[in-house]
């Protein structure tokens, strides 16, 4: 299913110094309460969310960075401690974003965990590798205890990401 990813995300990485040195990835206030009034949402019917970051990849001297601008989401296959993309509504999330003008790629994705903090799950960190294998952030919200945080994806593996939020 990761195809359509991988060809957004190989989109060349503009050159641009980082505008916080040790800055990990840049997200707009409005990502983080669009994902977190998701994550409220799902809360209210017992289930987790998830969807996709949505930005732009730059590249300095101390690598690859995003600024991510944006969410989408589609039809989720959901219960209280699993979630996953509807295949159909996947494939139509990449192609509009593939579609997009403006150098807008897919940068990372998202998704809730009800009551059970924001680390990784080894399932999580499967489909990051899957998903974003070189590069790419996993955000997880978790409305319960009203936790936030960024991982991303680092030698084979993943690592916390320093995120930086911008107005
Ligand atoms: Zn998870």
């Amino acid at each position: 299913m990761s195809p359509r990813v991988l060809s957004s995300e190989t989109r060349e990485p503009e050159r641009r110094a980082r505008r916080v040195p040790g800055a990990d990835v840049f997200v707009r206030e409005g990502v983080l309460h669009a994902a977190t009034d998701h994550a409220d949402a799902g809360l209210s019917e017992c289930q987790e969310v998830m969807g996709l970051l949505v930005g732009r990849v730059y590249e300095d001297g101390s690598g690859m960075y995003a600024e991510v601008t944006g969410i989408v989401t589609g039809d989720l296959d959901a219960g209280s401690a699993e979630v996953r993309f509807d295949k159909d509504s996947f494939e139509a999330l990449a192609d509009s974003i593939d579609s997009m003008d403006g150098g807008d790629s897919i940068v990372g994705w998202y998704h809730s965990h009800l009551g059970a903090g924001c680390a990784l799950s080894e399932t999580d960190v499967r489909t990051q590798r899957a998903l974003f294998r070189e590069f790419g952030y996993a955000m997880v919200v978790d409305p319960v205890r009203g936790e936030l945080s960024v991982h991303m994806s680092a030698d084979g593996g993943t690592r916390q990401a320093t995120m930086v939020v911008l107005d």
